[in-house]
This record gives C-alpha cells, sequence and structure tokens, in this order.
C-alpha cells in the first residue's frame, strides 16, 4: 500500500499520519470490507483496487487497520478482512479463526448480530474441516436465535443440507428470506437451494446423496461422515463404486490370455449350459449382470439346486438402464449388493468344472464376457465352447427358417420348449441346454431319415 485510502497521499502505510487521527477506523473498516469494484463510487479505491492481484489484498488493509481499534471489535474486523463475506474460509486461515473466535465469544463489545456472523463463518469452517460433532453444537446455538445475518442463515443451510437434514436447511433459507427479502436471498441461496432439493430427490429415489470428497484421508472422513450421521439418527451408507474402486484386482493382460476354443463335434451329452445378462451388446465396454447355468448329466437336465447355478453379478464401472431392466427384469436394485464379477466367476467356474460350456452366441458373445471375469479373477478358462446358435444353423431347412433370426426364443418355440422367464441367465441357460438336446436327437433321426431314403430309393430299383 503505497498511498493513503482516505486522501491518496503518498505513505508507506494505508494511512496517512493527518488522516490517522481524524478518519473513523472502524468505519473504514466496514467500508473497506464491503468493498466491490463494480459498486463503489471511489475513484482512487478503485484505482488501487485495479493495480491488485487480489481483492483480499485490499481487504489486507482493513487488516492492519483493525489493529488500532479495542478487542474484540478488532478481531471482528480482522475476522471479517480475513474471511471475507465468502462463507467459505480458507483452510490456511481455520485455525486462526478457531483460536481468534475462542478469545472473543466471551467478552461484551460485539453485538449478537456481529457474534452470530462469527459462529457462521466458524460453522462454516468446523464442518469443512470435517468436525461434525463441534459444528452440529454451533448450529444449535445459532437456531436459538430469532434473527441472524443472512451469512449466518447461508451457514447453517449449508451446513444442514450436506449432513442431510433437508427441512432445516430449508427453513433456515425460508427464515432469511423472511428477514432481507426474498430478492437478496434467492441469489445467495441459490445454489444451496438447487443442490438441497436434488439430494432430496436423489434421498426419495434410494440414491446417494451428500458425500464429503476429501483429497486426502478419504476413507477415514467418510466413516467420520457416516458416524455422524448415524448419531443423529440418519441413515447413511458408503456407496458401493467408492468402497469397490479400491479393491479392484490387478488383470491377466489380454494379449496373456487364451481365447475361448471353441468345438462343433457333437459328441458329448454332459455338458453345463450358461447364459449371462449384461448391461448392453458390447463385450468391450458392457458388463456382467447375471450368470445362470445348469449342469446336464448323460442327457439329463437336473433342475436340483446342486445342479443349477445363479448368481447376479455387480456391473463393474456400469450401470444397469431402464431398456435392460425391462428387457431382462434385473433392477439396479438387483445388483447393487451383488458380488463384482471377479468375486463370482471363482465359484461359477468350481460349479463348472472341466466341462463343456454350452451355450447361445456365446462364441460371439458370452464367452467374451467370461474372458473378462477370467482375467480379474485370474484363473484360465480352458473349457471348450459350443455354441447352440451356429449348431441350429444346419436344420434351418427342416424347421422352416429359411432367413429369420435364429434367436433362442424363437428356436424353443419352434422346438416346443416352453422358456417360463426368458431374458433370466437360468430360464435361458436350462432352455439352452433343452435346445441342444432336441436339436441332437433330430440330428441322430436326421440321419435315420436319410438311411430311410437310400432304402427307399433301393426298393425303387
Ligand atoms: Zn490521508
Amino acid at each position: 500500500m503505497a498511498v493513503c485510502l482516505n486522501c491518496g497521499k503518498e505513505t508507506d502505510y494505508c494511512l496517512c499520519d493527518e488522516c490517522r487521527s481524524t478518519v473513523n477506523i472502524e468505519d473504514l473498516c466496514r467500508r473497506i470490507v464491503d468493498y466491490r469494484p463494480s459498486n463503489c463510487e471511489n475513484p482512487l479505491w478503485n484505482q488501487i483496487a485495479s493495480e491488485m492481484a487480489y481483492m483480499s489484498d485490499f481487504r489486507n488493509a482493513a487488516f492492519a487497520l483493525a489493529d488500532e481499534l479495542p478487542p474484540p471489535r478488532r478481531e471482528y474486523w480482522k475476522i471479517l478482512a480475513f474471511c471475507g463475506e465468502n462463507a467459505n474460509v480458507q483452510k490456511y486461515n481455520r485455525p486462526w479463526l478457531y483460536e481468534t473466535y475462542e478469545r472473543i465469544k466471551d467478552l461484551d463489545g460485539l453485538t449478537r448480530l456481529e457474534l452470530n456472523r462469527i459462529k457462521g463463518m466458524v460453522l462454516g469452517a468446523l464442518f469443512m474441516d470435517y468436525r461434525y460433532e463441534d459444528a452440529d453444537l454451533l448450529a444449535g446455538e445459532l437456531l436459538e436465535e430469532d434473527e441472524l445475518p443472512a451469512q449466518a442463515y447461508y451457514n447453517l443451510a449449508d451446513f444442514y443440507s450436506k449432513t442431510r437434514r433437508y427441512d432445516e436447511a430449508d427453513d433456515a433459507m425460508d427464515a432469511a428470506a423472511r428477514l432481507y427479502g426474498a430478492e437478496h436471498t434467492d441469489h445467495l441461496f441459490g445454489k444451496i437451494a438447487e443442490s438441497n432439493r436434488k439430494y432430496r430427490e436423489k434421498e426419495a429415489q434410494g440414491k446417494q446423496q451428500y458425500m464429503p470428497n476429501p483429497k486426502e484421508n478419504k476413507d477415514e472422513v467418510r466413516k467420520a461422515y457416516i458416524d455422524y450421521l448415524d448419531s443423529i439418527g440418519i441413515e447413511a451408507e458408503i456407496t458401493v463404486s467408492s468402497t469397490s474402486r479400491s479393491s479392484i484386482p490387478k488383470a491377466i493382460p489380454r494379449d496373456q490370455y487364451p481365447e475361448p476354443k471353441e468345438i462343433r463335434d457333437v459328441n458329448f451329452d454332459s455338458f453345463v449350459a450358461y447364459d449371462l445378462e449384461t448391461t448392453g451388446f458390447s463385450p468391450k465396454t458392457d458388463a456382467i449382470i447375471e450368470i445362470g447355468a445348469v449342469k446336464v448329466c448323460g442327457g439329463k437336465v437336473i433342475e436340483s439346486h446342486e445342479f443349477v447355478f445363479q448368481e447376479f453379478v455387480r456391473p463393474y464401472k456400469k450401470s444397469v438402464r431402464e431398456e435392460i431392466t425391462q428387457l431382462t427384469g434385473i433392477t439396479k436394485d438387483d445388483v447393487k449388493d451383488a458380488r463384482q464379477m471377479w468375486e463370482v466367476f471363482p465359484d461359477f467356474m468350481k460349479f463348472v468344472g472341466d466341462n463343456v460350456l454350452v451355450g447361445y452366441n456365446n462364441v460371439k458373445f458370452d464367452s467374451r464376457f467370461l474372458v473378462r471375469a477370467g482375467r480379474y479373477s485370474n484363473i484360465i478358462m480352458q473349457n471348450p465352447q459350443f455354441d447352440v446358435m451356429k449348431y441350429a444353423d444346419r436344420f434351418r431347412t427342416k424347421l422352416g427358417f429359411a432367413n429369420e433370426n435364429l434367436s433362442l426364443e424363437t428356436l424353443s418355440k419352434k422346438l416346443g420348449i416352453e422358456n417360463p422367464e426368458a431374458h433370466r441367465a437360468l430360464a435361458d441357460a436350462i432352455t439352452t441346454a433343452r435346445v441342444y438336446l432336441r436339436l441332437k436327437e433330430m440330428d441322430v433321426s436326421e440321419n435315420m431319415v436319410v438311411v430311410d431314403d437310400i432304402l427307399s430309393d433301393l426298393d425303387n430299383w
């Protein structure tokens, strides 16, 4: 500061010696703290401010000038100069703020509104430092007041909104609007009101609401937050995604994982038929949401529990879209507590053993998803894959499917096989097994027909 803020004369302080004895220091502090270049007619101040990098540099003049005042007026203006009207006190200023507040909170010399303005700032700072219990005590004190500065209402509303007490947040904003007029507070509280509304909406939908997102000590802070909510009777859970990300196993690189082996001979009648439900149609980017499988022994589909496998899978980095729910009946809720593919896959492979894996369009589709699950579970899958859709292609003429899409649904209908729950993994796996067995039967009888034809031809000789 090279000039006097009052008269513009060169000085090594923000006031020249002459002005220092005539000017009301406290009033000057107030005007400096309230100073905005946009609404100030003082060309001297605008000139000084325009040469500064930050507005906080301008307020530093009030911080320095406040030294001339007695406590607690001194601390009051220092706090306002330091923290500004901004409700968010900078991290490096907070220890000083707490210390100063403790020193002055019981002193005479501040109006109730002034003290509460500082309390509001301390409340905001405590919240940002994740000191929820301390913040709660202060919020309780502020709540007992009939009238608060707008800034304190702001801190209260923010605190209650982010600790999931949306009604209390609305109350604080309503009280401010009644006292100061909605045209002022709508602008000031706009962002909080909007988040409060969104969190409330998410709460109604059972979705994740506000959760602190600190750069350091993430788990610690979130646990403190959840514990605090728990202590005030609000149920909260740490989101699945936040806990799962840390436990993603190291995957076998794609180029080191063997391609699934396809077989075409139908020389087997013991196998595992399986089907996957997924978040979409791309084995590259979509994820498994359900695995269903059935063990077939000697051509018999056995539906007792030790011969079937069914488990939901929590999709990795994907969510269950509405279309998928409509197609499969599987909802977000069904998979939200399910295990990840790398947790389910080892159990699935135990169930499969060294059986042939029979699927429907599995060579191009399902087996690709299994490869990814195998990579993430560090299990090499060596089971051969047999694709019933490809097999069925041989029967097109016989079944009367010239150009139609050979879906499992149309094919099973044609063969008179009932699928009570199409597009659910286990039901589709069982249907696939039955279709395979039926086609194999036809295969054999077709060969018989050919023999009969030859014989009848021979008869005609
Ligand atoms: Zn002067």
